[in-house]
């Protein structure tokens, strides 16, 4: 292995940087040649791709988003475009690959691993919707972002009585929303992996004002339902204003935390460690603090588990 290759794919997450510095400063300090494929997948089919050195990465380590940017690319989930990037891989001499992002990425990684090119997976989703690892990159830093937020909110809602929902990302994934919600100390949290019930959310919403409660915070991931509707229906049941934020991309951005920094730089030296010992087909995960490697199709079949312990102490935290 004497030339690695790394690209961010799929939504940005904050820790991205720091996990293409983790890399690039490995493979340097191994006398690898290291390159940087910019826009995803479609770098790799278009060709645009540089020579990265120590001083590519300076600077990133605390940057949110990704200096190789990121895209999706439809055409490299087809036979024609993943021989094209096999092309250009050849013609630019990359032995092997580290790919940084989401679910959907890591199955380019697979496909290409499949196809004989040597592969390492890296997950970066703010979503954490990875069922074989505890925590993907991005996610914690997407949590502080949504708890800021909520301490900002309950300081307006204390102020004027209302009730107020914050709509949180991570599609079909209740992560996000539960970790906020907990570390937000908020009155409910809706999930999609919990069935959403309109009645006891209004019942806890008069309960509260009943017992001079001041502030009521809902915490609402999106695709559970429609956030202004459920601010209507609490107003049409208690007569209680009900206020919608929806934080939207402000929760991709940012500077990565600490977490964030440190699971992405060590990532990144694992991933091109593995390189150089010729794995390949691997996805990289953290269980208990263990940084880990696993096939990437067995990575990829595992489901995610709700942490309903964690949904319960929210829950018992909240009356
Ligand atoms: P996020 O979780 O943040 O959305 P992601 O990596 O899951 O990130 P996707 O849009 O699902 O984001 O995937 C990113 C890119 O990975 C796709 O645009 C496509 O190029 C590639 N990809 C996705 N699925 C496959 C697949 N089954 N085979 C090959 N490539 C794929």
């Amino acid at each position: 292995m004497k030339t690695i290759g790394v690209l961010t794919s799929g939504g940005d997450a904050p820790g991205m940087n720091a996990a293409i510095r983790g890399v690039i400063r490995t493979g340097i300090y191994n006398n690898m040649r290291m390159m940087g494929v910019k826009h995803g997948f479609n770098g790799l089919i278009t060709g645009d791709i540089d020579d990265m050195d120590i001083s590519s990465v300076s600077d990133i380590i605390q940057r949110g988003g990704t200096i190789l940017r990121t895209a999706r690319c439809d055409e490299f989930k087809t036979e024609e475009g993943q021989k094209k990037a096999i092309n250009v891989l050849e013609v630019f001499n990359i032995d092997g690959l580290i790919i940084l992002g989401g679910d959907g990425s890591l199955r380019g990684a697979k496909a290409l691993s499949d196809k004989g090119i040597p592969t390492i997976g890296v997950p970066c989703t703010i979503d954490n919707d990875l069922g074989y690892t505890d925590y993907s990159i991005g996610f914690y830093t997407a949590v502080e972002t949504v708890v800021d937020a909520i301490s900002k909110i309950r300081d307006t809602s204390y102020s004027h009585g209302r009730s107020n929902i914050v709509e949180v990302m991570g599609r079909h994934c209740g992560d996000i929303a539960l970790y906020s919600g907990l570390a937000g100390g908020v009155e409910s949290i809706l999930l999609p992996e919990v069935p959403f019930d309109i009645d006891s959310i209004c019942k806890k919403v008069i309960q509260g004002k009943n017992r001079g409660k001041l502030h009521n915070i809902i915490v609402l991931a999106e695709g559970v339902s429609n956030a202004y509707d459920v601010a209507k229906q609490i107003l049409d049941k208690t007569g209680i204003e009900t206020r919608v934020t929806v934080l939207g991309h402000i929760q991709r951005g940012g500077s990565p935390v600490p977490f964030d920094r440190i699971l992405a730089s060590e990532m990144g030296k694992m991933a091109v460690e593995l390189l150089m010992e010729d794995k390949s087909g691997r996805a990289l995960g953290v269980k208990c603090n263990d940084i880990f490697d696993m096939d990437i199709s067995e990575a990829l079949e595992v489901e995610k588990q709700f942490d309903v312990n964690r949904y319960n102490t929210a829950k018992i935290l909240s009356i």
